[in-house]
């Protein structure tokens, strides 16, 4: 067997790829990022560019963060850079701060992946020497291609694991026995089929036979870390990955029964899919949605025929469907019910539009705003434009004013003007 994959017990070469035969322009990267890397390397510390950053731009896409990995340690960029701090508590590392809110992350070459280390007893926990060589940090990642280091300095790419020759065959390959892998982590099964979701690279073989049989363990795994890898899909690429991740029949270890739904119904999940689809056009001509929003789109189809079906009480059928569903990501409490009435607004706005029933008081909600949005992006299949309201879309279908309409005089403080969520 081919052991270019699994950790080496001897230090061996990596492969290095300098120009022309990388595409990467020093140009494409953060210009502090790089920064960073001189600065350390005239302090005589080693520093490469890593993860997602090397992958995106051997690939010739935009890179998104630019994290960087070094010899030093954290104490010791804590010392050498004045806007550094240190997080972390088993693996520490740095961020060094730029203003406005902006860091670089630089970490420190490891053995052990975060991963490996929480399933460590906590008495053991911190080990004693987490830290690496660079080949060892390589070894640590999920997939061959998210290992990559950019050397700025020599202008190369270096890579331990057989990264090049995977983005050169378009394949997602597990770094390692993907079995263990798996088992050491199973939200890695999530980030393969992320990455080959998003980029149409194949999922190797021996990683994809180990998917059926491992993924179960996602709903296992801590809901922080599903929240934390759902926020990453929900802010990227939505539809191809959730997709992807469907077809894996993973939904059902992440959301439970709404996974189910969406899993079992495919003319329910082609609903989604095609919001997610008109949410990810919307992002790439830079209108983007808030995260309650985003929540708010991934649960409509599955809320909606159940908001539907019931009678008025709408706060009751959603707290219900999502208490019984057995959700194994842990959504924060408030962005729970933040969304949670997103989608009751936007039920009501749908049923007030079907029947001509409304009341107006739905207006003055703290999240009519949203669900406005919301209610466009679904119905109409995009977001509302300046001129375009709720309220107008009533008046046009109701001259008359609807059925049952009470007039509430809060009301008058909206005429003339543009509702205030409108930009
Ligand atoms: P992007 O941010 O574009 O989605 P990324 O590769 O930067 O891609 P992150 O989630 O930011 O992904 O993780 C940074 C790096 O940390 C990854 O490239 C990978 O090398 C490593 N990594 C992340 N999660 C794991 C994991 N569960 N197991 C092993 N390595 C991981
Ligand atoms: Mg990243």
């Amino acid at each position: 067997m081919d052991d270019t994959h699994s950790a080496p017990d001897r230090p061996a070469q990596p492969v290095v790829v300098t120009k022309p035969d990388h595409p990467i322009s020093q140009q494409d990267i953060d210009p502090d990022a790089l920064k960073i890397i001189y600065r350390l390397h005239r302090l005589g510390f080693t520093a490469y560019l890593t993860g997602g950053a090397v992958r995106d731009l051997m690939l010739g896409r935009p890179a998104k963060d630019f994290d960087v990995v070094s010899d030093a340690r954290p104490g010791q960029i804590k010392k050498r850079f004045p806007r550094a701090y240190i997080i972390g508590r088993r693996f520490r590392l740095a961020h060094v701060h730029f203003g406005g809110g902006k860091y670089i992350e630089v970490a420190t070459f490891r053995r052990i992946s975060d991963q490996a280390a929480r399933e460590t007893p906590a008495e053991e926990s911190a080990p004693a020497h987490p830290y690496g060589t660079p080949q060892e940090d390589a070894f640590r990642r999920d997939i061959t291609i998210n290992a990559l280091y950019y050397d700025v300095i020599n202008d190369a790419v270096v890579d331990y694991v057989g990264g090049l020759a995977d983005i050169a065959r378009r394949t997602v390959r597990v770094i390692g026995n993907p079995a263990e892998r798996f088992t050491e982590d199973p939200i890695r099964i999530w980030r393969v089929l992320r990455y080959a979701a998003r980029l149409g690279f194949a999922v190797e073989e021996a990683a994809e036979r180990e998917i059926p049989g491992h993924a179960h363990l996602i709903a296992a795994s801590s809901g922080a870390r599903l929240y934390e890898e759902l926020n990453k899909d929900l802010a990227f690429e939505t539809r191809p990955v959730l997709e992807t991740l469907r077809k894996y029949a993973i939904l059902r270890h992440v959301f439970g029964k709404a996974g189910e739904a969406y899993e079992s119904d495919a003319e329910l999940f082609s609903r989604l899919s095609s919001l997610l689809d008109i949410v990810d056009r919307a992002r790439t001509a830079g209108l983007l949605l808030t995260i309650e929003e985003m929540y708010a789109v991934l649960f409509w189809p599955w809320v909606q025929p159940l908001l539907e079906a019931s009678g008025v009480d709408y706060h009751k059928v959603l707290s219900g469907a999502f208490r019984d569903a057995g959700m194994r990501v842990n959504i924060p409490r408030n962005l729970r019910a933040d969304s949670g009435q997103v989608l009751i607004i936007v039920a009501a706005m749908d049923r007030a539009l079907r029947t001509g029933r409304i009341r107006w008081s739905l207006l003055q909600r703290p999240h009519f705003g949203p669900a406005q949005r919301l209610y466009f992006l679904i119905f109409k299949g995009r977001l509302p434009g300046k001129d375009e309201s709720f309220e107008a879309l009533f008046r046009q279908g109701f001259p008359g004013g609807g059925k049952g309409m009470k007039r509430r005089r809060r009301r008058r403080s909206f005429r003339g003007g543009p509702l205030p969520d409108q930009k």
